[in-house]
């Protein structure tokens, strides 16, 4: 996958034109088989192929296909496993295979296993399904994609002879062999867009020429139609028998359109996620994981960053970003506590809130139901402010539960570092012990 916030593409020639692409990332994936499946609704050609989540549907998907020539690629949202590495040291999560049987002996190799790629991170992703398809003969590769470009706040091509390698390393080794042309939404592709960019790319006969254009016709009305973000094709192949075929895909979708593109989005693999992220979303709160023993709870993305940059610079480290938004109601803090108290490294939790839309009294009563209900130990410096907030202090004085209110937020972010500190020192000599804020 093109990180193209990153990716600083320039054009060859004057008809093609520069752009740096600067699209955003977020969105859903969804895998490749069903991305294949997405692609052949739109008449664009694939391999055949079949999923399988074990192994002996493994071999019966490669018998199926009726061909010893295959390919077995694991079913992970992240790029570059064909050269990525499994937990169990076995290399390559897409490899050439040579019977039904092949197909069986390395799905059950693959599933169960964390794939690690250079886009997964250490931690790797989870390989429930793998894919088997026929394997197909390149002549030649080449990298083509559509993705919504937020420079130019429209769909961008994107497209090289230089495919089947990692774009990047292209973008950055041969940045002409890579273009990029804008594409107007009103007009859309035209005939004569798809003309010069297949022409640029390099196609060996006349008849792959019109197949090429073809192909990314359909994909551009695929992008439209389904509210895409991202097309991408690595590669996108020319077989020696002159077919060009989409031999991968990886499509995301912008998450503003779930309410339209509701059978898109019931593709979504949430074993491919944060557990934690995926748990934030049904909640409807936007949590991010961070690596600190600080867990905060705040309202506002602005508050959000200025809480975490108090907390540094009293010489804390933030645990997440919860940003609970403006209409939380006590159920959502609840869930929100719940997120914050299952992360084990979190000593210490600040709750800044400062109460607009958001009333400091549903907070309080979010916060009280969450800490009995969870039996909380972790101590709890909370500070709010703003609408409500003496209903809030009431509520909480009343409760008899052992939280520090601060008013202060300076003061509250101190508190919640020291605090942290302690505890952290205790849990290492395995000391057990509890704050009473009202000593
Ligand atoms: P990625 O590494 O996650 O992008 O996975 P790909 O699906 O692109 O597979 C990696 C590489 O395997 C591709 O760039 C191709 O060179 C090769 N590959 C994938 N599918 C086929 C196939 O059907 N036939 C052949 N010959 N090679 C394939
Ligand atoms: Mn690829």
């Amino acid at each position: 996958m093109l990180p193209f916030a990153r990716a600083s593409l320039r054009s060859a020639t004057t008809a093609r034109v520069s752009t740096k692409l600067t699209a955003q990332r977020r969105g859903l994936a969804i895998h490749e088989y069903l991305s294949m499946e997405q692609l052949q609704s739109y008449g664009v050609a694939t391999p055949k192929g079949f999923p399988a989540n074990t192994a002996s549907e493994a071999r019966a998907a490669a018998e199926k296909l009726g061909t010893d020539d295959l390919v077995i690629k694991a079913q992970v949202l992240a790029g570059g496993r064909g050269k990525g590495t499994f937990s169990s040291g076995l290399k390559g999560g897409v490899r050439l295979i040579n019977s039904p049987a092949q197909a069986e002996e390395l799905a059950g190799k693959m599933l169960g296993q964390t794939l690690v790629t250079k886009q997964t991170g250490a931690a790797g992703k989870v390989c429930n399904t793998v894919y088997i398809a026929e394997r197909k003969y390149a002549r030649k590769e080449y990298y083509f994609a559509i993705l919504m470009d937020r420079k130019t706040k429209g769909p961008a091509l994107v497209a090289s002879s230089e495919g089947g390698v990692d774009i990047e390393t292209v973008a950055k080794e041969n940045p002409s062999a890579i273009i990029s042309v804008p594409i107007d939404i009103h007009t859309g592709l035209t005939d004569d867009i798809a003309k010069q960019v297949v022409s640029a790319m390099g196609f060996s006969s006349p008849s792959a020429e019109s197949q090429a254009r073809e192909t990314i016709q359909r994909l551009y009305k695929l992008f439209i139609e389904r509210d895409a973000t991202q097309v991408e094709i690595n590669p996108l192949s020319e077989t020696s028998d002159g077919k060009v075929l989409c031999m991968d895909a990886k499509l995301n979708f912008d998450d503003n359109a779930e309410f339209r593109q509701q059978d898109v989005f019931a593709l979504r693999d949430t074993t491919q996620e944060d557990p934690r992220e995926v748990q934030a979303h049904k909640s409807d709160l936007n949590y991010i994981g961070l690596d600190g023993s600080i867990g905060c709870l705040v309202n506002g993305a602005g508050l959000a960053m200025s809480t975490l940059d108090i907390i540094q610079l009293h010489g804390g480290k933030p645990a997440n970003f919860l940003d609970v938004g403006g209409g939380a109601t006590a159920k959502q803090v609840t869930e929100a506590f719940k997120l914050i108290s299952s992360d084990h490294n979190v000593t210490a939790i600040l709750v800044n809130i400062f109460g607009g839309i958001m009333r400091c009294d549903v907070i309080a009563e979010g916060i009280i139901s969450a800490v009995n209900e969870l039996d909380m130990d972790i101590p709890l410096v909370v500070r709010l402010q703003g609408s409500k907030v003496d209903e809030a202090k009431a509520l909480i004085a009343s409760s008899g539960l052992k939280i520090f209110s601060e008013d202060d937020l300076d003061k509250a972010a101190n508190l919640s570092v020291k605090v942290s500190k302690i505890v952290q020192l205790a849990k290492e000599s395995g000391v057990s012990i509890k704050f009473d804020p009202s000593q």
